[in-house]
Protein backbone atom coordinates (compact mmCIF):
# COMPACT_ATOMS: atom_id res chain seq x y z
CA UNK A 1 0.00 0.00 0.00
CA UNK A 2 2.77 2.66 1.11
CA UNK A 3 4.76 1.57 -2.52
CA UNK A 4 1.46 2.65 -4.31
CA UNK A 5 0.76 5.80 -2.82
CA UNK A 6 4.54 6.44 -3.21
CA UNK A 7 4.01 5.74 -6.94
CA UNK A 8 1.25 7.84 -7.11
CA UNK A 9 2.54 11.01 -5.68
CA UNK A 10 5.82 10.52 -7.71
CA UNK A 11 7.42 10.49 -4.10
CA UNK A 12 6.27 13.45 -2.65
CA UNK A 13 4.71 14.28 0.68
CA UNK A 14 1.07 14.78 -0.52
CA UNK A 15 1.05 17.92 2.65
CA UNK A 16 3.94 19.20 1.97
CA UNK A 17 5.38 18.84 -1.37
CA UNK A 18 9.47 17.68 -0.07
CA UNK A 19 10.96 14.65 -1.30
CA UNK A 20 9.94 11.32 0.88
CA UNK A 21 12.58 9.53 1.17
CA UNK A 22 11.48 6.47 0.61
CA UNK A 23 8.39 4.33 0.54
CA UNK A 24 9.21 2.13 4.00
CA UNK A 25 7.52 3.02 7.02
CA UNK A 26 8.29 6.21 9.04
CA UNK A 27 9.60 5.22 12.92
CA UNK A 28 7.70 7.67 15.32
CA UNK A 29 11.11 7.03 17.59
CA UNK A 30 13.02 8.24 15.44
CA UNK A 31 11.78 9.96 12.26
CA UNK A 32 15.70 11.47 10.90
CA UNK A 33 15.48 7.59 9.37
CA UNK A 34 12.81 9.03 6.98
CA UNK A 35 10.35 6.91 5.10
CA UNK A 36 7.02 8.21 4.97
CA UNK A 37 3.25 7.46 6.99
CA UNK A 38 0.04 6.94 5.49
CA UNK A 39 -2.87 9.29 6.28
CA UNK A 40 -6.55 8.55 5.84
CA UNK A 41 -8.03 12.00 4.96
CA UNK A 42 -11.81 11.54 4.97
CA UNK A 43 -11.55 9.70 8.39
CA UNK A 44 -9.82 12.55 9.98
CA UNK A 45 -11.91 15.12 8.14
CA UNK A 46 -14.25 17.88 10.02
CA UNK A 47 -17.25 17.47 8.01
CA UNK A 48 -16.94 13.49 7.27
CA UNK A 49 -20.23 12.49 6.92
CA UNK A 50 -20.19 9.20 8.20
CA UNK A 51 -19.44 7.16 5.22
CA UNK A 52 -16.73 4.43 6.09
CA UNK A 53 -14.33 5.92 3.27
CA UNK A 54 -10.93 4.18 5.00
CA UNK A 55 -10.38 1.70 1.90
CA UNK A 56 -11.02 4.28 -0.66
CA UNK A 57 -8.13 5.02 -2.28
CA UNK A 58 -8.37 8.32 -3.10
CA UNK A 59 -8.28 9.10 0.69
CA UNK A 60 -4.62 7.37 1.26
CA UNK A 61 -2.48 10.07 1.29
CA UNK A 62 1.81 9.53 1.90
CA UNK A 63 3.33 11.93 3.74
CA UNK A 64 6.31 12.21 5.50
CA UNK A 65 7.84 11.86 9.10
CA UNK A 66 7.32 16.51 9.74
CA UNK A 67 10.02 16.23 12.08
CA UNK A 68 13.20 18.55 11.62
CA UNK A 69 14.49 18.67 14.55
CA UNK A 70 15.40 17.73 18.33
CA UNK A 71 12.80 17.42 21.35
CA UNK A 72 13.90 20.78 22.85
CA UNK A 73 12.65 22.80 20.09
CA UNK A 74 8.94 24.42 20.47
CA UNK A 75 6.05 22.55 18.15
CA UNK A 76 6.15 25.28 15.56
CA UNK A 77 10.13 25.42 14.68
CA UNK A 78 10.44 21.38 15.13
CA UNK A 79 7.07 19.70 13.17
CA UNK A 80 5.11 20.12 10.22
CA UNK A 81 2.70 18.01 7.97
CA UNK A 82 1.03 14.98 10.10
CA UNK A 83 3.35 15.31 12.91
CA UNK A 84 2.30 19.04 13.68
CA UNK A 85 -1.15 18.44 12.86
CA UNK A 86 -2.41 16.01 15.62
CA UNK A 87 -6.34 15.61 15.20
CA UNK A 88 -6.90 19.55 13.87
CA UNK A 89 -9.18 19.13 10.94
CA UNK A 90 -7.95 19.34 7.54
CA UNK A 91 -10.01 21.66 5.05
CA UNK A 92 -9.46 20.34 1.49
CA UNK A 93 -7.93 16.65 0.57
CA UNK A 94 -4.59 17.65 -1.21
CA UNK A 95 -5.37 14.59 -3.46
CA UNK A 96 -9.01 15.08 -4.04
CA UNK A 97 -10.34 18.08 -6.26
CA UNK A 98 -9.57 20.89 -7.12
CA UNK A 99 -6.17 20.56 -7.93
CA UNK A 100 -3.59 20.72 -4.98
CA UNK A 101 -2.02 23.36 -7.19
CA UNK A 102 -5.37 25.60 -8.02
CA UNK A 103 -5.29 25.94 -3.91
CA UNK A 104 -2.00 27.40 -3.11
CA UNK A 105 -0.30 30.02 -4.31
CA UNK A 106 3.51 30.80 -3.30
CA UNK A 107 5.84 34.16 -2.88
CA UNK A 108 9.33 34.23 -4.13
CA UNK A 109 10.13 34.19 -0.29
CA UNK A 110 9.05 30.46 0.30
CA UNK A 111 5.99 31.01 1.68
CA UNK A 112 3.01 29.23 0.78
CA UNK A 113 -0.80 30.74 0.94
CA UNK A 114 -4.25 30.18 0.44
CA UNK A 115 -5.66 31.35 -3.18
CA UNK A 116 -8.58 33.06 -3.88
CA UNK A 117 -10.52 29.87 -4.71
CA UNK A 118 -11.56 27.47 -1.54
CA UNK A 119 -9.09 30.28 0.56
CA UNK A 120 -10.44 28.93 3.92
CA UNK A 121 -10.26 25.32 2.97
CA UNK A 122 -6.54 25.88 2.15
CA UNK A 123 -6.03 28.23 4.73
CA UNK A 124 -7.09 25.23 7.22
CA UNK A 125 -4.21 23.14 5.88
CA UNK A 126 -1.69 25.80 5.62
CA UNK A 127 -2.17 26.02 9.41
CA UNK A 128 -3.05 22.52 10.93
CA UNK A 129 0.43 21.40 8.71
CA UNK A 130 2.64 24.49 9.29
CA UNK A 131 3.43 24.47 6.31
CA UNK A 132 5.14 27.78 6.46
CA UNK A 133 7.57 26.30 8.85
CA UNK A 134 11.06 28.15 8.38
CA UNK A 135 12.61 24.61 6.33
CA UNK A 136 9.89 24.32 3.88
CA UNK A 137 9.76 28.37 3.43
CA UNK A 138 13.71 27.84 2.54
CA UNK A 139 13.50 24.96 0.57
CA UNK A 140 10.76 26.15 -1.73
CA UNK A 141 12.21 29.73 -1.84
CA UNK A 142 15.43 28.02 -3.18
CA UNK A 143 13.68 25.65 -5.83
CA UNK A 144 11.77 29.12 -7.26
CA UNK A 145 15.44 30.79 -6.92
CA UNK A 146 16.98 28.13 -9.13
CA UNK A 147 14.34 28.47 -11.85
CA UNK A 148 14.45 32.26 -11.89
CA UNK A 149 18.41 31.86 -12.63
CA UNK A 150 18.20 29.08 -15.09
CA UNK A 151 14.98 31.48 -16.92
CA UNK A 152 17.50 34.98 -16.22
CA UNK A 153 19.81 32.92 -18.41
CA UNK A 154 17.64 32.02 -21.17
CA UNK A 155 16.33 35.90 -21.03
CA UNK A 156 13.12 34.71 -20.15
CA UNK A 157 12.17 33.65 -23.75
CA UNK A 158 8.31 32.45 -23.62
CA UNK A 159 9.42 29.10 -25.47
CA UNK A 160 11.66 28.71 -22.57
CA UNK A 161 9.02 29.55 -19.87
CA UNK A 162 6.75 26.99 -21.26
CA UNK A 163 9.50 24.25 -21.97
CA UNK A 164 10.15 24.63 -17.96
CA UNK A 165 6.43 24.83 -17.02
CA UNK A 166 5.56 21.52 -18.76
CA UNK A 167 8.94 20.37 -17.10
CA UNK A 168 7.98 21.10 -13.43
CA UNK A 169 5.40 18.74 -13.76
CA UNK A 170 6.36 15.95 -15.42
CA UNK A 171 7.66 12.85 -13.81
CA UNK A 172 11.39 11.44 -14.61
CA UNK A 173 12.36 8.22 -15.46
CA UNK A 174 11.49 6.53 -12.33
CA UNK A 175 8.12 8.52 -12.10
CA UNK A 176 8.91 10.87 -9.78
CA UNK A 177 8.29 14.40 -9.38
CA UNK A 178 10.35 17.51 -8.41
CA UNK A 179 10.23 18.41 -4.75
CA UNK A 180 8.08 21.39 -4.43
CA UNK A 181 7.01 21.07 -7.92
CA UNK A 182 3.66 23.17 -7.24
CA UNK A 183 5.86 26.40 -6.34
CA UNK A 184 7.92 25.89 -9.19
CA UNK A 185 4.76 25.63 -11.57
CA UNK A 186 3.01 28.31 -9.85
CA UNK A 187 5.96 31.16 -10.04
CA UNK A 188 6.19 30.01 -13.94
CA UNK A 189 2.24 30.05 -14.39
CA UNK A 190 2.67 33.86 -13.04
CA UNK A 191 5.54 34.87 -15.48
CA UNK A 192 3.75 33.14 -18.77
CA UNK A 193 0.41 35.23 -17.82
CA UNK A 194 2.69 38.13 -17.12
CA UNK A 195 4.41 37.75 -20.88
CA UNK A 196 1.07 38.05 -22.83
ZN1 LIG B 1 5.33 16.69 4.45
Amino acid sequence: MRESTFREQGGLCAYCMSKLSGSVAADDQDPAAGGMKIEHFAARHAQNTGRNRMFDWQNLLGVCPGDTAGPRRPKEARFHCDNYRGNAPLGANPAGPPPASELFRYTNAGEIRASQLASSAAQLNIDALNLNHPRLKSNRKAVIERTRKILKKHGWKRAVLEKYRRLATARDQDGCLQEFCGAIAYYLDKKIRADV
